[in-house]
């Protein structure tokens, strides 16, 4: 760690100049700085982008001692640490990746009053040990880093996150800030309370990404869909968005085999692999990095021109926190996403088959519901999206339904030919079935495993042959999105909800957005 000018006492603007070589501090931030370097608390939600770093930074240089940073992310420390002391800051980190020699040093720089800041992972904050070996030195300031982790109701709660209330009792004097890029009003809320900060400023910037596109489109054939995506953006970095390590394999290969410079980013890579697919994506120009969410999470790259979602995100904020990843230049950048009715049944069944309790089942349904009103709007995706973290806002003219506004129409027969279908399957022969077999009954098809269930002769086969199989994977996916329809078990067979009968009845209306594909832009027809 070089030696360098002490800053203590400094103007926190020239302090940014010097260090960071910015002209000026921006939104919020000054305001932030000047409250903690005062000596007060302050709770920050600012989007992805919005420059919080140097809001806990510069008050850990200005005021005397080391400024304290809890941070999840034990991958990311290392990075977060190695710019800084390109600055010419004295950071250091401590975590179980080091060695006893490491963690010795700088435990030695730190009780000396060399350390401008430190990194820790939540949960050595959890043992006394740690705290009464921070009590011997003298900290700045606390600054609890993705701070919604705190929150059980979250997306991405992390149980060390709740014995960080605690540092209110071993700091009283220390001026504490929780930060975080996505926190809906109830997890603001608890955030407040379980980190313990009452007296808190509170400095919630607006969540709008204006220069980022929203689009969603029907998922037809994923591969072609993306690959077409990808190539109306030639020579970008981008980031594509899988659920399982599986698919992330499979796509980066697909997509290198097509000529894209797509690489592999998962848990289950070889450290070794990971680090140098990372490493290429941050310094090469046009890199693609294929990904499961472990991803991301504080990669600071400005330039990012797309982020692809293959699969459904689990939650509205998982989807808001992965697209932001997108133009943090504050250049025009696109995010698009892939939804079919594949998507909610394995998620419905992701959630039935998880061990939690009920009470966890149900937090993670309203996550997917939530998730799945955003995608079958027929408003504009930004002010719904915003909606979700409490801000009101105009429909914005940049995302695909303001852009393209979608057609409704009348789903009312369609459904009630469905939800027949399902019922006397299910009175007249104690049977249920998933998408696949109702949409061959409905519409009439002759294959074998028609003839041989005597599908034929139910009194619904072939009445809905006047859709085709796509416009009726639509509607099934849009009843269950709207909890007119349930999928069940390991094939998702479908079964009718209370509302249902409302339905049925020809009481509840069932207005459907009708899908088109490839709006604004690349049109793709299915291969198969
Ligand atoms: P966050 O942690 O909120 O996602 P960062 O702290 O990583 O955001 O900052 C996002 C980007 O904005 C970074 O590239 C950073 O260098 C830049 N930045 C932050 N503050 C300023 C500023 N006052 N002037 C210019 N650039 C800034
Ligand atoms: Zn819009």
């Amino acid at each position: 760690i070089p030696p360098r000018r002490d800053l203590t006492g400094s103007d926190p603007r020239a302090v940014l100049q010097e260090v960071y070589g910015y002209d000026d501090f921006r939104g919020d931030q000054a305001a932030i700085v000047e409250q903690v370097i005062g000596g007060g608390d302050a709770v920050v939600l600012m989007p992805t982008g919005g420059g919080k770093s140097v809001t806990y930074q510069v008050p850990a240089l200005v005021r005397p001692g080391t400024g304290l940073v809890v941070s999840p992310l034990i991958a990311l420390m290392h990075d977060q640490v190695d710019a800084l002391v390109a600055n010419g800051v004295r950071a250091a980190y401590l975590n179980s990746t080091q060695s006893i020699d490491e963690r010795r040093m700088v435990e030695r720089l730190y009780l000396g009053g060399e350390l401008d800041l430190l990194y820790v992972a939540p949960e050595r904050l959890g043992n006394g040990q740690t705290l009464a070996f921070l009590q011997r030195g003298s900290l700045s300031v606390i600054a609890i880093d993705e701070a919604h982790c705190v929150s059980q109701w979250g997306h991405d709660f992390r149980p060390d996150y709740l014995a960080l209330g605690g540092l209110a009792d071993a700091f009283p004097d220390v001026p504490r800030m929780a930060l975080t890029a996505t926190a809906t009003r109830e997890t603001h809320r608890e955030i407040t309370e379980r980190l313990r900060l009452p007296d808190a400023k509170h400095f919630v910037a607006s969540f709008d990404r204006p220069n980022i596109q929203y689009r969603i489109d029907p998922k037809v054939d994923p591969r072609r869909q993306l690959l077409a995506f990808i190539r109306s953006f030639p020579g970008a970095a981008g980031i594509v968005y899988a659920l399982s390590r599986k698919s992330v394999e499979q796509i980066a290969e697909y997509l290198a085999g097509q000529g894209v410079d797509a690489l592999p980013y998962h848990a289950g890579l070889p450290p070794e692999v990971r680090a140098a697919n990372q490493s290429r994506f941050l310094r090469d120009d046009g890199v693609v990095i294929v990904a499961t969410i472990a991803f991301g999470m504080g990669i600071d790259k400005p330039d990012v021109r797309f982020v692809a979602h293959v699969d459904l995100p689990k939650s509205v904020e998982g989807y808001y926190q992965e697209t932001g990843r997108a133009g943090r230049d504050g250049e025009p950048s696109v995010v698009w996403m892939a939804y079919g009715l594949g998507d909610v049944v394995q998620q419905r069944r992701m959630i039935d088959q998880s061990p939690g309790d009920r009470a966890f089942k149900t937090r993670l349904g309203r996550h997917l519901d939530a998730m799945l009103a955003l995608c079958e709007t027929v408003g504009c995706r930004r002010q719904n999206l915003l909606a979700y973290f409490g801000e009101e806002s105009e429909p914005c003219g940049n995302c695909d339904t303001c852009l393209t506004p979608p057609e409704t129409w009348d789903g009312l027969i369609p459904a009630q030919k469905l939800l027949s279908t399902i019922v006397r399957l299910q009175r007249e022969r104690g049977q249920a079935y998933s998408a696949g077999q109702l949409i061959d009954i409905l519409r009439g098809a002759s294959t074998d495993r028609i003839r041989q269930l005597g599908h034929d002769t139910l009194a619904t086969f072939g009445i809905g042959a006047d859709l085709s199989e796509q416009d009726w994977r639509s509607v099934i996916r849009q009843l269950l999105a709207r909890g007119l329809l349930v999928a069940r078990g390991e094939y998702g067979t479908l079964a009718l909800t209370d509302a249902s009968s409302g339905v049925l009845r020809g009481e509840t209306p069932v207005p459907l957005r009708r899908d088109v594909l490839g709006r604004g832009g690349s049109a793709v027809r299915k291969s198969s």
